[in-house]
């Protein structure tokens, strides 16, 4: 699971932007290394508003990008991972590598992508093939074919959490829930455009708007690619896609990995999910010799492979088609994007602006042969002594974790074993990862920006069903080195912290030790404490999908959190609108144990011992301000709202407030009865 902070991934960025433009320009050299003191303001009382007090100045001054719905360390950081491997694409690009490698695979992909007039004068042509494949189905038999064949690698139920494909079915090729030692073939639902169900459900105001909004959309790109009678068309699309979604299970009960684990033999299907002929679509599918599959929402499965039977062949061959165009519409004449942008990007997200086509060069690139250009990323901005220094913030946490597990009192023997053990076995990649993914049997064509794409999710299909049954490579990373996040990764009990999120806002080399724990080391931490809390119980230390807590550890840890709970409630972003404790109480109890953790980690680090003041600041005082200065974040109030309605995480501000739970942090700022954020020691809650 994306497990910590969302990336506040800007909703447009700056228009009228080149990669020539973006040339040379790196990140700034931090003015300061450590805490910034010109983002502090001190004329706030610690004690009563820490988070002002650590980050007024900065609060005050930064004005939120038009195109944007927030700023902060994450979104500052996105920007400069994106423009350093734009500029790694295009000085790879420009050194005219030899044909067959890597580097002229990035090349050839990203120039053919940036060809916009190239692209243009072959209009619809690259998508006419594949329509006419489309428009000879000739029964319910070939329709089962297409359908197979149509069948990729792009959902994620558990590491990156992707629940959406827009295909009949999605795949996750990943370790098994009961042999996590093996690679496994999961299938999820899928079949819709929008989102999720909600959208062709939902009875909310804002919801019937879109939906009144789509058909016209559907029928717009079914006119450019050149379909006539296209409003009667879509009409059958929106009602096909909504009867598909009526078979769906909800988004909270997909979320919910109990309630996953179906083992279906491939013989099953047709007796537990009649109607698609499944013989015809694995073997489309190129998984006839895959023996079982977890069927992840086994009645979606039931209803959806019903509608293959019932609904007539017509509107499944218009609803391929649609689905066709959306899917390959970036590669499309520019009428074709600009369409898709204006429902999903203006309708569906508010976004104002379409990202510049250097950016979405970018993320072509880093999507189809990411672990290309991260080898050069991760070589170029990510020292080995950076690493060294992080592995060592890593393994004093994981020490301090392991102190604090041992001496809690409520924890049967038996479960503190199985946590400590699922410390022992806990892979923490840092950087970037030990193998890279392997792109040779991806064919870049220069001049086939359609057919590009096409391979390129073609060829990640294969490597992928090609795993299945083998052993599981638990070092494997899910995300690549040029990627400003952080990822558990609980079927092989391992945690990715890439080299784009290592920098200075949450990591910087030559700061004192003291600001690096209060800021990536309680992200560290945070993540560490997943694998103990409620989602981590779920799966054992060698990523099994098993149980390990016994009852009575359960009831006196939600007993405990049960406070935190209470605590969050509140806390008011507005005067009408308050965090719901319940819902952010995981990732507050990760956020409280993260940076209990951390804090133990620096002191029982050699850097803590006759460490530096800064700015005046003593040690303990930078590392709690460190921390305040990791979450600062401006939102726009509309974005803070749905975020607070919406996120399992609290805004970064009571993200800030976890230190009201920390002992040391009241002598260090002289914290005391009477100052608002003062807590008494009985009601500061400690879960690990
Ligand atoms: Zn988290």
């Amino acid at each position: 699971m994306k497990l910590t902070l969302k990336p506040l991934l800007s909703s447009a960025a700056c228009a009228l932007m080149f990669v020539s433009a973006v040339l040379g320009q790196d990140a700034p050299k931090p003015a300061v290394h450590g805490i910034d003191p010109s983002h502090m303001d001190t004329s706030v009382k610690p004690g009563d508003d820490f988070y002002h007090y650590a980050n007024g100045t900065w609060l005050k001054s930064y004005e939120i990008p038009p195109d944007r719905a927030a700023v902060g360390v994450f979104s500052i950081l996105d920007d400069v991972a994106n423009k350093r491997t734009a500029a790694l694409i295009e000085e790879i690009a420009k050194s005219n590598p030899k044909p067959g490698t890597g580097p002229r695979k990035i090349a050839d992909l990203f120039n053919t992508f940036m060809d916009e007039p190239g692209i243009e004068a072959k209009g619809m042509a690259p998508l006419r093939p594949h329509l006419a494949a489309i428009a000879a189905i000739k029964d319910k038999k070939e329709l089962a074919r297409a359908l197979g064949e149509g069948l990729r690698n792009d959902v994620d139920a558990l590491n990156n959490t992707n629940f959406h494909t827009a295909n009949l079915f999605g795949l996750w090729v990943a370790p098994g829930f009961e042999d996590s030692d093996h690679y496994t073939a999961y299938l999820l639902q899928g079949g819709l455009q929008l989102p999720d169900s909600d959208y062709y459900l939902s009875d909310t105001p804002h919801m019937r708007e879109l939906r009144a909004k789509y058909p016209p959309h559907i029928a717009a790109m079914l006119k450019l690619a050149g379909f006539t009678d296209t409003d009667a068309r879509a009409a059958r699309i929106f009602e096909l896609e909504k009867t598909i979604a009526g078979k769906h299970i909800s988004f909270a009960d997909s979320q919910d990995v109990h309630k996953a684990n179906n083992t279906w033999k491939q013989s099953d299907f047709a007796a537990k999910a009649p109607g698609l002929d499944w013989a015809e679509y694995f073997k489309a599918a190129g998984l006839s010799k895959q023996p079982s599959f977890i069927v992840w929402q086994p009645t979606a499965f039931a209803g959806e492979s019903a509608l293959v039977a019932s609904v007539p062949l017509e509107s499944w061959k218009d609803l391929l088609a649609y689905h066709m165009i959306e899917a390959y519409a970036g590669m499309l004449p520019k009428a074709v994007v600009d369409e898709r942008f204006n429902f999903f990007g203006k309708e569906l997200s508010g976004t104002s602006q379409l990202r510049p086509r250097w950016q979405r060069g970018v993320f072509l690139v880093n999507g189809l042969v990411g672990d290309e250009v991260g080898k050069v990323y991760a070589q170029r901005y990510f020292s080995p002594e950076a690493k060294a220094q992080v592995q060592e913030m890593v393994s004093n946490t994981i020490a301090a974790f392991r102190k604090r597990i041992e001496a809690l009192s409520w924890m049967d023997p038996s479960t503190k074993a199985e946590a400590q053990e699922k410390l022992n076995t806990l892979y923490v990649g840092i950087g970037y990862p030990e193998t890279w993914h392997d792109y040779s049997n991806f064919d870049v064509k220069a001049g086939d920006a359609f057919g590009n794409l096409w391979r390129g999710n073609l060829a990640y299909y294969h490597r992928d069903i090609a795993r299945l049954g083998k052993a599981v490579d638990k070092h494997e990373w899910s995300m690549t080195p040029q990627t400003v996040n952080a990822v558990n990764l609980p079927l092989q009990n391992a945690l990715n912290f890439p080299a784009a999120i290592l920098q200075p806002g949450f990591f910087d080399p030559e700061a004192p030790a003291a600001a690096n724990y209060g800021a990536i080391g309680s992200i560290i931490g945070h993540e560490i404490s997943h694998t103990f809390d409620s989602a981590g119980a779920a799966f054992d230390s060698k990523g099994r999908a098993r149980n390990w807590w016994k009852p009575a550890d359960f009831e006196h840890f939600e007993a405990d959190t049960k406070r935190l709970v209470e605590q969050y409630n509140t806390y008011k972003p507005f005067p009408d609108l308050a965090i719901n404790g319940q819902q952010t109480l995981a990732e507050n109890i990760a956020d409280v144990a993260g940076l209990a953790a951390a804090y133990d980690g620096y002191h029982a680090s050699p850097a803590s011992k006759n460490a530096p003041e800064q700015n005046g600041f003593t040690p303990d005082q930078q590392f709690f301000i460190a921390n305040a200065q990791a979450h600062v974040t401006k939102t726009r109030d509309a974005a803070l709202r749905s975020q607070v309605a919406g996120d399992s995480h609290s805004p970064g501000e009571w993200r800030s407030a976890t230190v009201r739970n920390i002992d040391p942090w009241y002598p260090a700022f002289d914290v005391k009865l009477g100052e608002k954020m003062y807590l008494a020691p009985a009601d500061r809650v400690q879960i690990w």
